[in-house]
């Protein structure tokens, strides 16, 4: 008999996701962490008394009724994660050539906002606002509302560029760029990145945007505590090193501690390249490993983590992202947020600020210990952070002197603590010129393995969660999950 019914490899948003699913559902589930701490990119750390979050910085669609806020109730997070709204008025606000643009929840009131803009392309803006909606409703598990083909995949919006569309919404370039604005979110890259993932996140928020009180790792001692009362278990500092198979079937998982353990079903919930390294079958074939290794990643970024010195600076209840060049698609960029306490939301204590940075810029320093990677990485990220901090004050003047102390990270930081290769934010590039080459299933030729994560549906929490119902359903069947999710 198998220790287990479902072993788990990874517990970020992914790994721990399934997990509740299946033992919520009567399998024996083990979800096994490299990390001491589980959640992935849902950590966070403290610094001098500041809670800085590390990958989950706001949600959308949690309003009653709203898709996530569904998700949330079926995976019993609603009453473990509280939520601060933010600026219905103007959640985000991209910051172009001179001008900063709001973008406001709701179709009309987004629709109202940017008219004020541009008012001869309030046309373009409404098609814009309805086209995003459509996209996103038109998936089924994305909008919740009709189930007839759960596995719908949208060709168009897939095949067509975020950019090629825009060319055909507006001449307008500005506005173009303005709407581009949101693409850190997705790691988006001109020419490359499909409509589909703008179109999925631009309707996320557009419903509605929150920030969640005390952290995004919250998300995560939920979905522990859901798979430990349903009798599953969580085992930290547990790295998996190989998937054992026999002639047709994985059947057990060797950990760094050369402890073994079987199961009947196997889920990686990690980069697939690195499950690549850590499974040795001639039922993944050569080709399949290629072509997984060889996908593009997404970029990374550069963070200053920021505390303020005490009631200096107004908290600001919106997101910014600033670009400081012609186009949004070639310039760096920096995106900012403020961080509050609970007791006192009128000041920050805090903020994360961050910028695009490929993994080439710290590649040399890769092979040397985290926390001990020398003088020369040191000096490297002193320069980085004082020149991204002269940039932030051009758009805050007065705010600099206010910080008290501040810490950066790097590709490197990211690499390190989830093992995702080059640190990429979202794992691989989508990329609507090789949607074959880059697409990734849940199932794999090995019949009791399969995948989750954000390199499978999407990233972020959305593409994540409903990853992970896919690949669960691998397991139970779609039928009974989509009744379940219908019926909270
Ligand atoms: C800077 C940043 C900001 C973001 N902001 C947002 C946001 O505001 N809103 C939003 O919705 N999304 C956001 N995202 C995206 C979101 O965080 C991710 O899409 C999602 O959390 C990824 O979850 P995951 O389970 O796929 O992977 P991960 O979180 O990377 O989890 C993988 C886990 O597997 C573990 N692991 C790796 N190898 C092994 C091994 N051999 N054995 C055992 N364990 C292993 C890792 O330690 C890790 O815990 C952001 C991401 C980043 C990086």
């Amino acid at each position: 008999m198998n220790d287990y019914d479902v072993a788990i490899i990874g517990s970020g948003l992914g790994g721990l996701a399934c997990g509740a699913i299946l033992s919520k559902n009567g399998y024996k589930v083990v979800v096994l962490e490299k990390n001491k701490v589980p959640g992935g990119c849902l950590q966070t750390f403290e610094r001098k008394g500041v809670k800085f979050e590390t990958g989950m910085h706001y949600i959308g669609s949690m309003r009653e009724g709203e898709t996530l806020n569904r998700y949330f109730k079926y995976l019993s997070l609603n009453d473990q994660v509280q939520l601060n709204e933010l600026d219905r008025n103007g959640y985000d606000v991209i910051s172009f050539v001179g001008k900063r643009y709001p973008f406001a929840n709701g179709n009309e009131p987004f629709i109202e906002t940017l008219s004020r803009f541009f008012p001869k392309e309030s046309a373009s803006i409404r098609k814009y606002i309805r086209d995003m909606g459509e996209i996103a409703s038109r998936s089924p598990l994305y909008s919740l509302n009709h189930f007839e083909d759960p596995y719908y995949t949208n060709e168009y919006a897939l095949s067509t560029g975020v950019d090629d569309y825009l060319i055909e919404l507006t001449d307008n370039q500005i506005l173009r760029n303005v709407l581009t604005g949101i693409m850190p979110l997705y790691g988006g890259r001109k020419d490359i990145t499909p409509l589909y993932y703008h179109a999925i996140i631009a309707d996320f928020y557009n419903r509605s945007a929150f920030r969640i009180v005390g952290g995004s790792d919250r998300i995560a001692s939920s979905l522990c505590t859901s798979v430990r009362e349903a009798g599953g278990e969580i085992i930290t500092e547990a790295r998996v090193e190989k998937i054992i198979c026999n002639q047709n079937r994985a059947s057990r998982i060797t950990l760094c501690s050369g402890e073994t353990l079987s199961a009947s079903h196997f889920i990686s919930a990690i980069h697939p390249a690195l499950l690549m390294d850590m499974i040795d079958t001639p039922l993944i074939r050569k080709s399949y490993r290629k072509r997984v290794r060889s996908i593009p990643q997404t970029d990374s970024n550069f963070t200053v983590y920021i505390k303020f010195r005490e009631l200096t600076v107004p908290y600001m209840n919106y997101n910014f992202f600033h670009y400081p060049g012609q186009s949004v698609w070639e310039s760096p960029y920096f995106f900012y947020m403020h961080l509050c306490r609970e007791k006192n939301q009128r000041m920050a204590h805090g903020a994360i600020l961050y910028e695009n940075m490929r993994w080439e810029e710290v590649e040399r320093w890769k092979d040397l210990p985290c926390g001990n990677r020398g003088q020369e990485y040191e000096d490297f990220k002193t320069i980085r952070a004082e020149k991204l901090l002269s940039a932030l004050e051009k758009q805050f003047p007065g705010t600099v002197c206010n910080i008290e102390n501040y810490w950066t990270s790097t590709p490197l930081t990211y690499n390190y603590y989830t093992g995702t290769p080059q640190g990429a934010m979202f794992g691989i590039m989508r990329n609507k010129n090789d949607l074959r080459g880059i697409s990734i299933m849940q199932r794999t030729k090995v019949p009791n393995l399969y995948l989750a994560g954000q390199n499978i549906n999407a990233h972020g929490i959305m593409g994540v969660i409903i990853g992970s119902v896919l690949t669960c359903a691998e397991i139970m069947g779609i039928e009974p999950l989509l009744k379940q999710i219908q019926n909270t």
